[in-house]
């Protein structure tokens, strides 16, 4: 699944390929659009910039038109270069943006929508979000006040994931960062510290930025190393699902407390 620093590095690809470029053509192939009128609306119009908030991505064209996405578990972006081969299947595409140099594909969906609201009810509608983890000052005291109105016996780990709270966090980085700032993933909220959850946040947010910049995967301390010994004290690693969506959870049983 995708996470916010994947999501962080397609928006820069993205907007690398279409910000200053005149935008040729842009498609929407899926029949479940074909009586939106978005091309027509988008057609001739700018691309203003790209931007990642959490695992959303936002095209914003001229004129107060903003094509927003989110990939859920099985979306992706492509950007090729003009008459390139895709990565994935053409009847696929949920999105076709061609400049006179590249194309820029949003296959499998399965959110794709166009905003057609004024900058403010935009802004609304990223306060609904929980602050992005990989924002250039991570607001604490929003993650903090989010974190603390949610209630006090749901586990750590499955609040890092609700994107309400805070929005970026996958299943990776979640389990790697409780890892790495010492806390269990099944700590109730009522009974962890501001400053430990923000530990994870301290952990991961490097970890991430560098993924953004395209740097070389790390390798796990925990994610899906079940049963393998842990690299600090070689307690096998532990794994099982958690919250309500049943999602992955590994963790060091002697490491983390
Ligand atoms: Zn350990």
């Amino acid at each position: 699944m995708p996470e916010g620093d994947s999501i962080h590095r397609a928006a820069r690809r993205v907007g690398a390929a279409l910000v200053g470029s005149e935008i040729r053509s842009v498609e929407l192939p899926q029949a479940r659009h074909s009586r939106d009128r978005w091309a027509e609306r988008l057609a001739g119009r700018d691309v203003r910039s790209v931007d990642a908030h959490g695992k959303h991505l936002f095209l914003r064209f001229d004129g107060d038109l903003t094509l927003h996405s989110h990939l859920r578990m099985g979306g992706a972006w492509g950007v090729y270069p003009r008459g390139g081969r895709w990565h994935r299947a053409a009847r696929r595409a949920w999105l076709v943006i061609r400049t006179d140099e590249h194309e820029v594909v949003q296959f499998d969906g399965p959110v794709l929508e166009l905003m057609t609201e004024g900058r403010t009810r935009f802004d609304q509608r990223l306060a609904a979000i929980g602050p992005d983890v990989l924002a250039a000052e991570f607001d604490k005291r929003a993650f903090l006040r989010r974190l603390r109105a949610d209630d006090p016996t749901r586990g750590v780990g499955d609040a890092l994931l609700d994107q309400r709270i805070v929005s970026g966090i996958g299943t990776v980085w979640k389990s790697e960062g409780c890892f790495l700032a010492g806390l269990s993933p099944w700590r109730r909220l009522g009974k962890v510290t501001d400053d430990q959850v923000l530990g994870v946040i301290r952990e991961v947010r490097p970890l991430m930025e560098r993924s953004v910049e395209g740097g070389r995967r790390q390798h796990r301390w925990v994610f899906e190393r079940a049963g393998l010994p842990c690299r600090r004290c070689e307690t096998p690693i532990e794994f099982r699902g958690q919250g309500d969506d049943n999602r992955n959870t590994f963790w060091c049983p002697e490491c983390q407390r």
